[in-house]
């Protein structure tokens, strides 16, 4: 079986951007995605922060061009599930749901996926009514009430994009302080679209074949209210996508995986990047910048081999 230099796991702005330097390294890469390239980027409706680009950019034109670059440098992306990863202390096997494949050097950028309440009427409403992605579905909602959940700057970003669409957006936060950018807030509070309900949790999704409602209780008093909105989004958080590493890389308390200055794991060889790493900020420039680092890293790895 043919030896790769290095195989990256994740098709977002970390996986693409080291793809693009490790090819632009001459270092023999594969991708394996298991769904289609861009990541939570690519879902993101509008990126503002992205240096650039004065105007803002859509995620997914973003993150297409990215991957068009890595792609034009040779990056060879295989649509494929990683099922295992055995080391074999000079090499690593990795086993797919498709094939199997030996490297010298795994980069890890698996990102991470939203969060879910766990309340009753969301598994039965999923899709129904409830989405993790206002981009894919906002356009549904054109004229109707919906609900965001959350006080991050997902929330805000997607309650604002919503506005486009619906003709009410309620944003749903279990504190009254936002994680979200102060100045994402503000440019909420001003939009006329958008009324905040703060201090209250969502307790129920309601509905019998679509959406229909929600129950709130204030976290003060108790009291519950009901909600009547057609689409309900969820901002509430990211969970890493670590489970198949559990056992082989260290992880930390809430499962993102701990690094090196040269952003290595645990495992001599494996590198990590991106969301899915411990970091105190996760934005798409500090995955891209994390992206470059590994593949930098894991070429400076294959020399001492030699
Ligand atoms: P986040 O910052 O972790 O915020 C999650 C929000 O959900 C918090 O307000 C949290 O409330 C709330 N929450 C968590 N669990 C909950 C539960 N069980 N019930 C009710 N509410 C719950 O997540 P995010 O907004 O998705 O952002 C993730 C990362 O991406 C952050 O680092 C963020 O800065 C970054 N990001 C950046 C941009 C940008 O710069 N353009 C855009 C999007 C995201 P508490 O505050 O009470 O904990």
């Amino acid at each position: 079986m043919q030896m790769n230099d290095t195989v990256i796991i994740g098709a977002g702005a970390a996986g693409l951007t080291a793809g693009l330097y490790a090819c632009r390294a001459n270092m023999n890469t594969v991708m394996l995605e298991k769904l289609s390239p861009g990541g939570q980027a690519a879902l993101t409706a509008f990126v503002e922060n992205y240096p650039g680009f004065p105007e803002g950019v859509s995620g997914f034109e973003l993150m297409d061009a990215m991957r068009k670059q890595a792609t034009g440098f040779g990056l060879e992306i295989k649509t494929a599930e990683v099922k295992f990863i055995h080391n074999h202390n000079t090499y690593f096997c990795l086993g797919t749901d498709t094939c199997e494949l030996n490297t010298r050097t795994i980069i890890v950028c698996t990102g991470v996926r939203p969060r879910k309440l766990d309340v009753p009427g969301e598994k039965e409403l999923f899709g129904k009514g409830i989405s993790t992605c206002a981009t894919c579905d906002g356009a549904f909602y054109r004229g109707m009430e919906v609900a965001v959940l959350g006080g991050g700057d997902s929330a805000i970003e997607e309650g604002m994009y919503l506005t486009r669409f619906a003709s009410k957006v309620h944003i749903i936060h279990r504190r009254d302080k936002f994680r979200a950018l102060p100045s994402f807030v503000e440019k909420a509070r001003q939009n006329e679209k958008i009324v905040f309900h703060t201090g209250m949790v969502v307790t129920s999704f309601n509905g019998e074949t679509g959406l229909e409602g929600l129950t709130l209780k204030n976290v003060e008093t108790g009291e519950e209210s009901r909600l009547d909105v057609a689409g309900a989004f969820l901002y509430i958080g990211l969970l890493p996508n670590t489970e198949m590493f559990d056992g082989l890389l260290e992880l930390d308390k809430n499962g993102f995986i701990t690094v090196d200055d040269n952003l290595q794991t645990s495992v001599p060889g494996i590198f990590a990047a991106g969301d899915v790493r411990q970091t105190p900020l996760r934005q798409i420039i500090t995955a891209a910048a994390d992206g470059a680092i590994c593949a930098y890293s894991a070429g400076k790895f294959l020399e001492h081999l030699e």
